[in-house]
């Protein structure tokens, strides 16, 4: 396995044709030195930009018109005498450049526009990976190979291809017995012609290096890479939280792209916003938490940063990233070869084609229940082996095709165990559960929204014995005759409708529907409501509090207890040669401080947090890292029970066997 360097840079340069003195300042010393200082071990330095512009010597037209020196050469020189990596980058999706010269290469939309930027909008616009464009990108990839032979890797950028409607992909969809007219068969060529870009790139790669890095960015790691993963050497996870992906993208992707069986690496930014945020500085704990929340995931560090035009680095920058690299160094020897410790898998609707966006409404809701409840858990799909789950969790909307229902069923012959909400467990017909043994069959969506719910004494200590309203609807189940009901569904005098409405907002809680909300039945528990998107978008405790006591109820023996507050996450990887378990504790507080933006400024420190990890055997020593101190542990009933002294950020407990 390609293995990935802890501490990387991935240094933009998209560079206007416009502005003069391209490198006028750049000292290939002082920019190595300035990253070495930093403690970065590897930088991904540009070939060519989103303008198109090429930042070396060249036999292309595209050479930058004002670059003063063959900067990527020296660049990688430079670095590599300090044994810096230098992956090189090289934008393929947008080519303004080519954009202008060849608009014909464009992707063109239903209506016949070229896509991107309106005529008189600044912004780049998508070139079609069906037209020969990719000849030229080709050409180009290989002009580096030589002249940087060996090049220690690539970075392919704007991976990806719309519903094309350009000359060039009607021929092709009609040559390959595909309708253009049909969304579906548009979709499945725009899917076809990327992953043959794939294939064709890395195969001409190959042919000249047998080891250099490829990864093909499309900024997320999709469950339809999978047959294609191949031509890959490794992923990275772009996902600036502030800059567009939230702070729930990266847990949630890396949680499924750990599973795929390549060193990964989480890419933020060290922009307060997103790219091209010049003259801007992430809070350092904004930065700290990037970064060694990567760490608790078993993730590489990346920190994405633009060079100025002049070519030299912010010193700023460097020295925020710095403080940070520095951190990250000291903890390297937990976080390399490590393999998590998880007992659930979370049902990925991506791999379903049923995500809403790139988080995933009911994903995200599952992914903050579970963890705010300090549960080890990956996200999976039906190519994923399932035996070392204990708990799968089918959020809200998946669909039991035939391969997901017969891994579902397997994997209950062999004990599993299972949640499932609302329409997950039905077939793809949505006519009724197709999953051997459901708690409860299905009647018709429920008539009444909002409705509320009211727990029997299992669900009890989550809920109390007040009623508690659903925001949204839910289906109405009829429990199998031994089926346990866990909670009741309470129907309102009415709707809110024009004819019959009361007070500002929903109609009050009257009686009894006769319908269940949760039902168990053996080891499967089932909810009548999309309770995992509900939580996103309502944010009710007591929607978490329900699917935490249902979890407990499969799950009495969690691997990690703890009384730490919510806003605490808790990883714990398992480093197998040297036979030792690191327990991630992360406590910093995202904050919305502006319309839009989420950021952290402070860290909240954590006293005396009681932790007890699920452990075969009493631990040899127990201690903190990377001070070293020691831990006074307790063991009993298969725990290992230890108290931090205090968490200020991020802290890593370590249980040797
Ligand atoms: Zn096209």
């Amino acid at each position: 396995m390609f293995k990935l360097r802890f501490r990387q840079i991935h240094l933009d340069f998209h560079t206007s044709e416009q502005i003069p003195g391209i490198g006028s300042r750049f000292d290939p010393e002082e920019f190595a030195e300035t990253l070495a200082r930093a403690r970065v071990n590897s930088v991904t330095a540009f070939s060519k930009c989103h303008h198109g512009l090429i930042y070396h010597e060249t036999r292309f037209e595209a050479r930058h018109p004002h670059l003063q020196r063959n900067l990527l050469k020296e660049q990688i020189d430079a670095c590599h005498a300090r044994d810096i990596r230098v992956p090189i980058y090289i934008s393929v999706g947008f080519d303004e450049f080519m954009a202008r010269r060849h608009p014909e290469w464009l992707e063109v939309d239903g209506n016949g526009r070229r896509t991107g930027a309106a005529p008189l909008q600044p912004g780049w616009h998508k070139l079609c990976f069906n037209s020969p464009y990719l000849d030229y990108v080709l050409e180009q990839t290989l002009e580096v190979m030589e002249l940087f032979a060996p090049v220690d890797g690539f970075f392919f950028d704007i991976i990806g291809q719309g519903q094309c409607h350009c000359p060039f992909c009607l021929d092709s969809m009609r040559q390959e017995g595909l309708n253009p007219e049909e969304e579906a068969d548009r979709l499945r060529f725009a899917k076809r012609v990327v992953d043959r870009f794939k294939r064709r790139f890395t195969a001409a790669i190959r042919e000249r290096s047998a080891d250099c890095s490829i990864f093909y960015n499309s900024g997320h790691i999709y469950p339809d890479w999978r047959p294609i993963l191949d031509t890959y050497t490794h992923l990275e996870l772009e996902s600036l939280p502030s800059g567009g992906w939230g702070y729930l993208h990266f847990p949630l992707t890396v949680r499924y792209a750990r599973t795929l069986g390549f060193d990964y690496l989480a890419m933020t930014g060290k922009f307060h916003k997103s790219w091209g945020d010049f003259s801007s500085y992430k809070n350092l704990p904004a930065l700290e938490y990037d970064c060694f929340t990567a760490l608790a995931y078993g993730a590489k560090c990346s920190v994405g940063d633009q060079l100025h035009p002049t070519g030299q680095l912010s010193r700023a920058t460097y020295d925020l990233i710095g403080a940070v690299y520095r951190q990250v160094e000291a903890k390297e020897p937990w976080c390399d070869d490590v393999v998590p410790e998880v007992e659930i898998g979370l049902f990925n609707p991506e791999a379903v084609g049923n995500a809403d966006a790139r988080v995933d409404t009911s994903a995200a809701g599952a992914q903050r229940m579970l963890t705010e409840g300090h549960h080890q858990f990956d996200v999976i799909d039906a190519a994923n082996d399932w035996s070392r789950y204990r708990v799968i969790l089918l959020p809200d909307k998946i669909p039991m095709t035939e391969e997901i229902r017969g891994k579902v069923a397997e994997y209950l012959a062999g004990g599993g165990s299972l949640i499932t909400s609302y329409e997950s467990g039905m077939g793809p017909d949505k006519r009724g559960f197709v999953i051997p043994g459901m708690p409860a069959g299905f009647i018709e969506p429920a008539e009444f929204s909002p409705d509320f719910v009211v727990a029997r004494d299992p669900l009890a200590e989550a809920l109390g014995d007040a009623e508690q309203v659903m925001y949204d609807r839910g289906i109405l189940l009829k429990p199998a005759a031994d089926a346990e009901v866990l909670a009741d569904i309470w129907n309102p005098y009415f709707n809110r409708t024009w004819e019959h409405f009361c007070s500002h907002s929903h109609t009050p809680c009257e009686r009894p529907s006769g319908a269940p909300a949760v039902v168990q039945r053996g080891r499967i528990i089932q909810f009548a409501h999309p309770i995992f998107a509900m939580y996103q978008r309502h944010g009710v405790r007591a929607y978490k509090q329900m699917v935490l006591s249902a979890l407990a109820r499969l799950l009495p023996d969690p691997l990690v207890k703890t009384d730490a507050p919510s806003t605490a996450h808790l990883t714990v990887n398992r480093q197998p040669e040297q036979r030792r378990s690191v327990l991630h504790i992360l406590h910093y507080i995202p904050e919305r401080r502006a319309n839009t933006l989420d950021t952290i400024e402070d860290v909240i420190p954590l006293y005396h947090l009681r932790v007890a990890l699920k452990r075969e055997q009493e631990p040899a020593r127990v201690y903190l890292a990377p001070s070293g101190d020691e831990v006074a542990c307790t063991y009993r009933d298969g725990y290992a029970e230890v108290v931090v002294p205090e968490v200020r950020g991020h802290q890593m407990v370590v249980f040797e066997d």
